[in-house]
């Protein structure tokens, strides 16, 4: 892996204790078209569990597009809210798969839904979210804000911002941020380091615009970074590796 050495420092300069990490649902598809592979999803949990071992606070949001996504149902003439809540519902069959993952490795975790499901897991309170983090248990955020018309990277900024997060780390298929999508355009330039503005006076599809103004207005730290590379989640913890880092000012 190479080195990024202006990330590297910043993320040295922030310095994180605990981190949120954002899955998009279809990372847990791995080579399928739909739904979750389990075996990518215990890749991830493995992942995961190599940050707790390095000593960090660790809570989830995990998407669910790999399943179902509101706007694709409202632009098959379905009512958008209705739609919304079955994407929201698909996060949470993701939550309890990565949840299993975790189980099957040892790893404490728990989830905690944005809608109440008593039966299959927690509500979402933040000062309860906030213990477990304590206790060094996983904390995977289900439904997203529990709202329709939101996206799970506005609940992960969200749910960031309100434990205490020092960092959001999403985890996508690709390693970074581009000027131009790096599939189509091999002369794509990479970012190392770039700041909100740019990101959304370019329009650089890192997260939805809600989600990277709330992370500007409260100044949370954006990493985005390859899920799919074993082990990439630690190393961009430790600097290493290709990613982008998102910050207000880039020096
Ligand atoms: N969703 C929602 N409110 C939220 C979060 C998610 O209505 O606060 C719904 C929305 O329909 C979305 C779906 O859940 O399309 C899945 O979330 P998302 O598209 O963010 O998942 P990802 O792209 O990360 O897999």
């Amino acid at each position: 892996m190479s080195s990024s050495p202006i990330a590297s420092k910043e993320v040295l300069r922030i310095s994180p204790k605990r981190v949120l990490l954002k899955v998009s649902g279809e990372a847990l598809m791995g080579r399928l078209t739909y739904g979750i592979d389990i075996i990518t999803v215990e890749r991830i949990a493995k992942d995961i569990q190599q940050v707790v071992n390095k000593g960090f606070e660790v809570c989830v949001v995990i998407g669910g597009g790999n399943i179902f996504r509101g706007l694709s149902g409202a632009s098959q003439g379905m009512d958008r809210a209705g739609a919304d809540y079955m994407g929201m519902l698909a996060t949470v069959m993701n939550a309890l798969a990565l949840q299993n993952a975790l189980e099957k490795i040892g790893s404490q975790s728990r989830v905690l839904s944005a809608i109440d499901m008593p039966g299959i897991c927690e509500p979402y309170i933040r000062r309860r979210a906030m213990r477990h983090l304590e206790k060094g248990r996983i904390v995977i955020f289900a439904a997203g804000t529990g709202n329709p018309f939101f996206t799970t990277d506005t609940a992960a900024v969200l749910r960031a911002i309100e434990t205490g997060c020092d960092i959001l780390l999403k985890g996508t298929q690709i390693d970074g941020i581009y000027d131009d999508d790096p599939k189509k355009n091999p002369n794509a330039k990479h970012y190392d380091h770039v700041d909100y503005a740019t990101v959304i006076q370019k329009e650089l599809r890192v997260m939805d615009l809600t989600a990277i103004t709330l992370s500007s207005d409260n100044n949370l730290p954006v990493i985005v970074f390859d899920i799919l590379q074993e082990g990439g989640f630690a190393s961009v913890l430790d600097g290493h590796g290709k990613f982008t880092i998102v910050t207000k000012v880039t020096h």
